[in-house]
Formats: structure tokens, C-alpha cells, sequence
């Protein structure tokens, strides 16, 4: 099979077909017509074999992954997604690899209504490079730079879940079958939290997709904001598999490991109540609030300041090679 072949069997038939897309895959550039008047809130993700993923990974979750992380970013702007560009590098024609790929992608592609639009197809080490694209009105983009004194903190769903069946897939700790599970679809078929992203437009101040940890992407926020913060670690949302986890070995997993792909925003005092009201399948919590001094204080069970001996997920931190 080549190169063109490839592209027509596996790409170039997908389950959606927007409006929109005035020219799809197939010429040598995608004629896309997007709405007068909003933003393109444009974004990318890389995943590389060995650094983001296991060789063995299964292909319909790396398929879904790739297409998650891309559509959390845009949930994370209060997006609604349209398009996507897949660049692919592959050592070796695999079909039945490509063919699981794919239909794991396509899987998520058609539950959020966002086509494939383009790409690039070369022989490679096994990389993946998604851009996807949606629209936000301009006003109403939920930026990292809008956190204000007085806002309150929330998360969606629970924290550390793939960090933890990351552990375990690493040899690092043993989880029962059942528990293992749970978490690792929590790591392997992350849920983007788009409609979360879209209910909270008008309402929250700030927000960020949390793929490097809490920690982390909360002092994004806070950096870009330029004010400080007071989590409370008794409000963190933890699933029960991560509550044993977390008291077993503490925080790390919950707080500075990346792959939950949750959403932290920040919620003037004026909207609190329309946004506790709100109803998130994945639940919804308040870990803390905004304040005017910087630095990220975070308080312990018993009303003590717990200084952490870790930080978020950062590629470049260290000069020894990441592994996973
Ligand atoms: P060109 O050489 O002009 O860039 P290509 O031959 O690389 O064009 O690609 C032909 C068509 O197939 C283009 O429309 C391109 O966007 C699309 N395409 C190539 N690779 C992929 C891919 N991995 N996923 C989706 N579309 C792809
Ligand atoms: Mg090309």
C-alpha cells in the first residue's frame, strides 16, 4: 500500500461531514468556513512513542487519546470543536494497527461532531501530532488571565486516577484488577470536558485543562493572573482507587502528575450560585479561592500550610531523558 492509498482507506472516509468544510481531505489545502464573528481558538498536541505512550499501547486508546488531549485544550478555552489536522509518522504500513487507530479516533470525533480535515503521512519512529480547531465568541473565551481576587477555585470530576494506573503500569504499585480497571481509562481514554468548557462561558473568570497536574496548571493561572492562591487538600476530589493511593504515598499522584485532563477554572462570587447549580455528569468541586498575594498556599487537614516536595509534570526539567 502507499502513501495515497493509505490516506484514502484510512483517512479520507470518516464518520462526519460538516457543513463547514467547504474542501476536506484530499486537495492540498482544507477550505473551511468558519463563523462570522467568533474566534478560532486553534490548538496542538505531539504524542511520541517512549515519551507519551507505551510501544505496546493498545491503538484504539492511543487513537482517542491523541484526539482527547486536543479537544480538552479547546474545552479549556470554552470552545466548541470543528476541525482537526492528524500529522502522523509511521515506521511501517500496519493495517490492523491503523484500522484500530482510527476507529478510535473517529470514535470521539463523531460523539463531539468534529471532522478530520488534512493531515501529513511520513515513515518515521511512531509520532502523532493532532491540531484541532473550534470556535469561541470573542467575549466570552475563557482565558488564563482572567482570575480574580474573590473567585473561587472548582475542578471537574476527580484528580490523579491516571497518575496512579501510570504507577502501576510502571511496576511502582500493585492495584487489584478491578481497582486497575477503573483508572486506566482514566489515563488510556481521557474524557475531554467539552461541555463542561461551553456551560461555563459567561460564567467563570478564567480556566485551564489540567494535564500536568494541579500544581502546575493552577499556577498557570496564577501566573498569567497575576494574583496567588488557597487550595484545601480535604476538598480535592479523589476517586476512591486514588484516596487509598494518596494515603499510602501522598499527595504526588493527585496534585503534580499529569493526564487528568480535568478542567480548573475560577468563578466570580456573582456566579457561584449558577455554577454549583450547574449539572456535571463528572461532578463538580470548589478546592479553594483566588486571593490578591501571590504564591499558592495550600492547606492541610488540619488547617496547617503543607509545603509539597514536588512539582507539576515539565518536559525540560530535568536533563536525564524522560521515559514515560
Ligand atoms: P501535499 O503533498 O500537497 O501536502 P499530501 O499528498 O501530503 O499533500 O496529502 C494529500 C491529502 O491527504 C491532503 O489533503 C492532506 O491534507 C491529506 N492527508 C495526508 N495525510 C493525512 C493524514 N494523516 N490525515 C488526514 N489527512 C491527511
Ligand atoms: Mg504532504
Amino acid at each position: 500500500m502507499n502513501e495515497f492509498e493509505l490516506i484514502r482507506r484510512y483517512f479520507a472516509c470518516q464518520p462526519v461531514a460538516r457543513a463547514d468544510v467547504v474542501a476536506g481531505i484530499g486537495d492540498d489545502c482544507a477550505l473551511l468556513s468558519p463563523p462570522a464573528g467568533q474566534l478560532l481558538a486553534v490548538t496542538s498536541d505531539l504524542l511520541v512513542e517512549g515519551v507519551h505512550f507505551f510501544p505496546d499501547v493498545d491503538p484504539a486508546s492511543l487513537g482517542h487519546k491523541a484526539l482527547a488531549v486536543n479537544l480538552s485544550d479547546l474545552a479549556a478555552m470554552g470552545a466548541e470543536p470543528a476541525w482537526f489536522m492528524l500529522n502522523l509518522t509511521l515506521p511501517a504500513i500496519d493495517e490492523s494497527w491503523l484500522a484500530a487507530f482510527c476507529r478510535g479516533m473517529f470514535m470521539l470525533a463523531r460523539e463531539h461532531n468534529v471532522q478530520l480535515v488534512g493531515g501529513d503521512t511520513a515513515r518515521g519512529p511512531l509520532a502523532i501530532g493532532i491540531e484541532a480547531q473550534g470556535f469561541v465568541p470573542a467575549t466570552t473565551a475563557l482565558r488564563r488571565s482572567g482570575a480574580k481576587a474573590g473567585d473561587r477555585i472548582y475542578v471537574t470530576g476527580t484528580l490523579g486516577d491516571a497518575a496512579v494506573a501510570l504507577q502501576h503500569r510502571l511496576g511502582k504499585q500493585r492495584l487489584s484488577e478491578s481497582d486497575f480497571t477503573v483508572v486506566a481509562d482514566r489515563l488510556d481514554r481521557p474524557t475531554p470536558r467539552l461541555r463542561e468548557g461551553l456551560a461555563l462561558r459567561g460564567l467563570a473568570h478564567a480556566a485551564i485543562d489540567i494535564s500536568d497536574g494541579l500544581l502546575a496548571d493552577l499556577g498557570h493561572i496564577l501566573a498569567m493572573s497575576q494574583t496567588g492562591a488557597r487550595v484545601y487538600l480535604d476538598k480535592i476530589p479523589l476517586s476512591a482507587v486514588c484516596r487509598a493511593h494518596v494515603d499510602k504515598f501522598g499527595w504526588e499522584a493527585a496534585l503534580a502528575t499529569g493526564d487528568d485532563y480535568e478542567l480548573c477554572f475560577t468563578v466570580p462570587p456573582q456566579n457561584v450560585a449558577t455554577v454549583e447549580k450547574l449539572t456535571f455528569a463528572c461532578g463538580l468541586h470548589c478546592i479553594g479561592e483566588i486571593e490578591a498575594e501571590t504564591g499558592l498556599r495550600i492547606v492541610d487537614t488540619s488547617g496547617q500550610f503543607y509545603q509539597p516536595a514536588f512539582s507539576g509534570h515539565d518536559h525540560f526539567s530535568s536533563l536525564v531523558k524522560q521515559s514515560i
